[in-house]
């Protein structure tokens, strides 16, 4: 009986007694490191990365986590790699992107809804990508990837590609950036779940990114000048031992189905003509340059894009608004896109955001201009407004000028329609411009005063983009 008392005590004393008031605390999950970038690149279309290729492989040497955004799946246009059209193309360019990013290492890439719209207006990009959603899907993204910083097209109207998809995906980013950090914004996408299997709320956290630079696809680049970093591409990768320019167009060889023939030349080259055709002619070995959009965390205008940057949350900071300047009763002014980029950049504390002035575009002659107005009638009666317009030699008035009623208290969205000749001679596309474009003026006149003059510099082009 004693042995087994001493058998059974020898039992309980190698289990370990329970502490009294000692629970181990049970650890709380972190949000998922796998998704976590330094970078967030926010793009239109499948190979519209490659703008950016060149500087993501540099910071690729410096351990950086990049994360991509794409707007569309790029699902129109010609295929020139086999008979895949519309909603199959764009199914084959998500591949083709996804796989030039993972020619570098990057495999988190995501696509919002957006759809490929052949516009150079904004408006009408984000009317088509269902903006509120792409927005929604956005913000998403930003909070899960908790990036450091974000890199994007410049949203502007510039003489350029000026593909209005590329300026709402930069739109997109910078409406994201001022949102992500705000826990009033898409609040179910930071509520912690309320039940297991939570099948509703996100459970991600609000994310202040640091700092967004923009790059143009403009042709103009006096205006960008020292508003932002600029890196040369032409340094050796630790990583693969070759400059990163080279790894950019590496990367860029999946994307047969929008530039089949150049690849297969490139294909048929030995390195040291890829080499010389490359960084001579087709821009790849060209300094990477960036606009600092904002930072808020401090930092110089053209130091490092990292420069300034701590790891780690830091507290929303809510945009800095600037006020419409004062205007009078009665006037007239530029509307569509031009009017919403400027309301845009003092919504987003963009004020020094470089852009035209007077404001450009390029169109398709022969061919249309339309130059949307509004016409703000603060007054407490109806007001007789009369438009005219100053154009070049040989363009015409085609409708919008002449005698109009405002009535009391009312805004109107009139427009302007010119006809545009063919143009003179082709325009040297990629030169840097001899000349600036010829200029169209309109001017609203009521009561015997101009009450607003609209100046337009616009090039013609044998092709463009419709407006
Ligand atoms: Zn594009």
């Amino acid at each position: 009986m004693l042995r087994l008392v001493g058998a059974l005590l020898a039992v309980f004393l190698t289990v370990p007694l329970p502490k009294a008031n000692a629970q181990e605390p049970k650890a709380l999950p972190p949000a998922d490191e796998r998704y976590k970038a330094d970078i967030l690149v926010v793009v239109a279309h499948p190979d519209d990365e490659a703008a950016v290729t060149p500087y993501v492989a540099r910071a690729l040497d410096e351990h950086k986590r990049i994360a991509v955004v794409f707007g569309t799946r790029g699902s129109s246009g010609s295929n020139e790699a086999g008979t895949e059209q519309a909603a199959a193309l764009g199914a084959v360019r998500e591949i083709e992107a996804r796989n030039a990013l993972t020619t570098l290492g990057i495999s988190n890439v995501w696509f919002l809804s957006g759809k490929d719209t052949a516009s150079q207006n904004v408006l009408v990009s984000l009317a088509n990508w269902n903006h509120g959603e792409t927005l929604q899907q956005m913000v998403r993204l930003v909070r899960l990837t908790r990036p450091e910083v974000i890199l994007t097209f410049m949203p502007g109207t510039f003489i350029g590609e000026d593909h209005g998809d590329h300026q709402a995906s930069g739109v997109l980013a910078t409406e994201a950036f001022d949102l992500a950090g705000n826990p009033a914004v898409f609040p179910e996408q930071i509520s912690g779940p309320m039940r297991r299997l939570e099948p509703f709320l996100e459970n991600l956290r609000p994310w202040q990114v640091k700092k967004i630079y923009y790059f143009a696809d403009a042709e103009r680049e006096d205006i960008f000048r020292g508003k932002g970093p600029s890196y040369s591409v032409k340094e050796i990768s630790k990583l693969s031992g070759k400059p990163y320019w080279r790894m950019a167009l590496d990367a860029f060889r999946t994307h047969q189905t929008q530039a089949k023939s150049y690849l297969d030349r490139i294909a048929q080259m030995d390195e040291a003509q890829i080499e010389k055709m490359a960084t001579s002619q087709d821009g790849w070995g060209e300094d990477q340059h960036y606009v600092l959009g904002k930072s808020v965390v401090g930092g110089s205008v053209t130091g490092d894009i990292f420069e300034a940057i701590t790891p780690g949350a830091i507290p929303f900071v809510r945009p800095e608004i600037t006020l419409e300047p004062a205007k009078p009763d009665l006037w007239a002014e530029l509307a569509g896109p031009w009017s919403f980029y400027a309301e845009f950049r003092r919504a987003h504390g963009l004020t020094n955001l470089p852009h035209p002035e007077p404001p450009e575009i390029a169109l398709q002659g022969p061919g249309t201009l339309v130059i949307p107005l509004w016409i703000r009638n603060r007054t407490a009666k109806a007001q007789e407004v009369t438009i005219t317009a100053t154009l070049p030699v040989g363009w015409t008035t085609e409708s919008g000028t002449g005698k109009f009623m405002v009535a009391a208290k009312q805004t109107a969205a009139p427009r302007v329609e010119v006809n545009l000749p063919a143009p003179v001679e082709k325009p040297a596309e990629k030169a840097p411009r001899k000349a600036e474009p010829p200029e169209v003026t309109v001017r609203a006149e009521a009561n015997g005063q101009t009450v607003g003059e609209v100046k337009l510099r616009v090039e013609l082009r044998k092709r463009a983009l419709p407006q």
